[in-house]
């Protein structure tokens, strides 16, 4: 049997942030840790991230489209003084009345040994102890998540955990080297939500093997997981990576740029009807990639988000136009929505010349 909750919180000047509670035993967590979690869950434009990016050194695996040097543009673990340094220089930027968390990025964050793994958390510990920051927020594997880990990270003030899942299909999983099933990311979902720490699942579009429809599925088990947030990456084909070759071969084609558009934009909507707030679309673009030295192929864009926004409002502009039956309509956009609403290099305002943008 499945239950959902859903518990709506007007918090403290924030927006109304949604929380989904899902399984067959949903409160697994206090109450506190309940509201904990849909409190640091949720993005608001009031938040901001203070991001720290451990490459793949930390990780034991090398999934095939994986070159973690070129997606996070970084060589080595940076040592406790650059993370302290990060923390500063971000804290001196970030204006007062932003809340503010320090995220550890890369995918593999409990990979590292654990003596590792704690000097970087105790460093960070006095920004979150003095209320500069709210909290610590890790991503990483699903199979490198058990109780003790869990214990630790939350411990030492570790609020939000994103866990790799990429794709929910286990023949996906196998043909990307992943080493991991759909039940590890479920076992490890279930956990981190015990342990009431807030609970994100990645998701990629156009892996070996993936469909239109896979995604879809892959996206409706996050949901039901209980995942708070996601991020969506389309698939790139980048150097030195066993996808690379597989492409060089003729036995991988990515999603063309549109089709990745197509595929995330259904995904988004799936995801905001859900709750699930999508914390990012698209690859973040380090240098690397905007020049595209190691990019071979590939859905990249560096305003990706901007286009599935872009088209959503396409969708929703042409029904409109649909049911008033009338091309010069006038379409109310929220204010923070207007220039996805014109769209990406005005390509709605290009399509739709009659039609009017009002902000709400
Ligand atoms: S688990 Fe993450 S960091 Fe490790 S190889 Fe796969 S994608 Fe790269």
């Amino acid at each position: 049997m499945t239950l959902e909750w859903r518990v709506r919180l007007v918090g403290l000047g924030r927006k109304i942030f949604i929380l989904k509670i899902r399984g067959s035993n949903p409160l697994h967590a206090t109450t506190s840790n309940l509201f904990r979690v849909a409190f640091f869950c949720p993005m608001s434009k009031q938040y901001r991230v203070i991001p720290i990016f451990l490459p793949m050194l930390a990780c034991p695996h090398r999934c095939v489209y994986c070159n973690q040097y070129v997606i996070s543009g970084q060589q080595r673990l940076p040592d406790v003084e650059d993370v302290r340094n990060t923390v500063e220089r971000n804290l001196s930027t970030i204006p007062s009345d932003f809340h503010k968390r320090i995220a550890f990025f890369g995918g593999s964050f409990t990979c590292l040994p654990s003596a590792i793994r704690d000097r970087y958390l105790d460093a960070v510990q006095p920004y979150v102890l003095s209320g500069q920051v709210e909290g610590i927020q890790i991503s990483t594997r699903p199979d490198y998540v058990d109780e003790s880990v869990l214990q630790s990270l939350k411990h030492k003030n570790v609020k939000l955990i994103e866990l790799g899942a990429q794709s929910l299909d286990d023949e996906i999983l196998k043909r990307c080297g992943r080493g991991h099933g759909v039940a590890d990311v479920e076992r490890a979902s279930a956990l981190v939500r015990r342990f009431g720490i807030a609970l994100g699942l990645q998701m990629m579009v156009g892996l070996p093997g993936d469909t239109r429809e896979k995604s879809m599925h892959t996206a409706k088990l996050i949901s039901e997981f209980g995942a708070c947030c996601t991020r969506i990456y389309p698939t790139l084909v980048v150097e030195g990576t066993a996808l690379a070759e597989d492409f060089r071969k003729g036995r991988y084609l990515p999603l063309s740029l549109e089709e990745a558009v197509d595929w995330c934009k259904d995904l988004y909507r799936f995801f905001v009807k859900e709750g699930v707030a999508v914390l990012r679309l698209g690859l973040h673009p380090t240098e690397d990639l905007r020049n595209g030295g190691n990019l071979l192929a590939g859905p990249f864009h560096v305003s990706f988000k901007e286009l599935v926004l872009t088209a959503l409002w396409r969708d929703r502009i042409s029904s409109q136009i649909a049911a008033e039956q009338r091309e010069d309509i006038t379409v109310v956009v929220p204010s923070q929505e207007i220039n996805y609403a014109v769209g990406y290099a005005s390509a709605n305002r290009k399509r739709f010349p009659h039609v009017k943008f009002q902000q709400a």
